[in-house]
C-alpha cells in the first residue's frame, strides 16, 4: 500500500502523469512545483531600499507616493487574497479574489503580493510605489533571487525589473488603516471573492488526497477480504491495527500456531486436546493451562470472548503475557503434546 502510494505521488508529481479519474481528478498542472534552476543570473538582486522591513507606516502620510496594501486570509469558509490602493488619501483602486479552499495562507499573501506588483507595474513610470505586507516570510521569498517557489519569483522578476515598485513590511492588527482594509477585503473574499485559479495547489494537498485514498482503498480490502478475519474482529479498522505486532502477537490474535486445536483442525495433529487434559485452543493458554499459570489472565465470560480479544490486545502488559505464552509453548512443543 505504501508503495502504491509513492508510486502514485511520484506519477503525478515528479513524471507530471495524471491519475486515473477514480483516484483523483486533480491534475499535474493544478500543482504547485518547485522552481528549478535561475530564473534570473544570481549576481542579480534587487536595489538595496526596495525591501523593507522596518514597519512602513510612515511613508502613508507621503502624498507623493502610491500606497498599496496586500494580504492573504484563511478562516471556516476559505482562503482569499486581497489588495487596495491609496492615492492622496483616496482609496483608488482594490482588487480580491476567492482561492481554493486547499491553499494556504502564505499561498494567498503570496498571491495578494503578485496581483499588487502586476497591478503596480502597469501604473505610470514617474509614480514610486509603496507595498504594504503584513507578511514577512512573502516579503523574504520575493526578494530571494533563488526561491524555489513559482509565485515568490515571478514577483521578485517584477521587482526587477521595476526599481520604483517598493515593499515594506507593516504590522499585522496594529491599526495600519491600509492593513486592516486589505485584510477585510481579504477576509471577505474568502466568502464572496471572485474565484480565483492561478493559484496552484500545494505538495501536502495531494499527498494528503492520496494517503487518504489509500487507508480507503486498504481498509475496503481489509473489511472484505478472506484472509485475517480473526484479527478483523479485534481490529476493523485499519487505523488502528498496529504495525508493532511481533510474530507472537500474530500467532496468538489469529489462532493459528501451535495450538493443539488449530494442528487438528487443520489435519496436522490427530487430537485437540492439550496435554493437561483441557482443549488446547488459545484461549486455553491464556487462562486455564497448568503450563502457563505465570501468564494467565482472567478468564472472559461466555459470549464476551470478542471483547476480551479486544482489551487484550491494546493492553501492552497482556501483549507481553501473550508473547511469553507463545514463546513459551514453541520452545516446549513435547510438553504440549497430548500423551
Ligand atoms: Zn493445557
Amino acid at each position: 500500500m505504501q508503495l502504491q502510494f509513492e508510486a502514485r505521488f511520484t506519477s503525478i508529481y515528479r513524471l507530471r502523469i495524471p491519475l486515473p479519474p477514480f483516484i483523483t481528478d486533480t491534475q499535474p498542472h493544478d500543482l504547485e512545483m518547485k522552481a528549478t534552476g535561475w530564473s534570473t543570473h544570481p549576481s542579480e538582486n534587487l536595489k538595496p531600499n526596495q525591501i523593507s522591513f522596518e514597519d512602513g507606516e510612515a511613508y502613508i502620510a507621503r502624498k507623493d507616493i502610491i500606497n498599496i496594501f496586500t494580504d492573504g486570509s484563511k478562516t471556516e469558509h476559505g482562503v482569499g487574497a486581497a489588495f487596495c490602493v491609496l492615492t492622496n488619501d483616496i482609496w483608488a483602486y482594490q482588487w480580491s479574489a476567492k482561492l481554493n479552499d486547499n491553499n494556504t495562507v502564505f499561498q494567498a499573501e503570496l498571491t495578494a503580493l503578485h496581483e499588487a506588483v502586476i497591478y503596480t507595474s502597469h501604473l505610470p513610470n514617474h509614480n514610486t510605489s509603496k507595498i504594504h505586507v503584513d507578511n514577512r516570510a512573502s516579503i523574504m521569498a520575493s526578494s530571494n533571487s533563488k526561491s524555489t517557489n513559482e509565485t515568490a519569483r515571478k514577483i521578485f522578476k517584477i521587482l526587477l525589473s521595476n526599481p520604483r515598485i517598493k515593499v515594506s513590511w507593516v504590522k499585522a492588527h496594529a491599526g495600519n488603516i491600509g492593513n486592516e482594509k486589505a485584510d477585510q477585503l481579504a477576509k471577505d473574499a474568502t466568502q464572496h471573492g471572485q474565484p480565483y485559479s492561478h493559484t496552484k495547489l500545494p505538495k501536502p494537498h495531494i499527498k494528503g488526497l492520496l494517503r487518504k485514498r489509500m487507508l480507503g482503498e486498504w481498509q475496503t480490502s481489509w473489511k472484505n477480504g478472506d484472509t485475517g478475519r480473526k484479527i478483523y474482529n479485534i481490529m476493523p479498522s485499519v487505523s488502528l491495527r498496529p504495525t508493532n505486532w511481533i510474530r507472537e502477537d500474530v500467532i496468538f490474535f489469529s489462532q493459528h500456531g501451535p495450538f493443539p486445536a488449530y494442528l487438528k483442525r487443520f489435519h496436522l495433529s490427530d487430537s485437540d486436546y492439550c496435554s493437561c487434559g483441557g482443549i488446547g485452543t488459545a484461549l486455553h493458554y491464556a487462562t486455564e493451562c497448568i503450563y502457563t499459570v505465570s501468564w494467565h489472565m482472567r478468564k472472559p465470560a461466555t459470549n464476551f470472548e470478542q471483547e476480551w480479544l479486544k482489551r487484550v490486545a491494546n493492553n501492552l502488559v497482556s501483549r507481553q503475557k501473550i508473547r511469553g505464552i507463545i514463546k513459551f509453548i514453541s520452545e516446549n512443543r513435547d510438553l504440549f503434546r497430548p500423551p
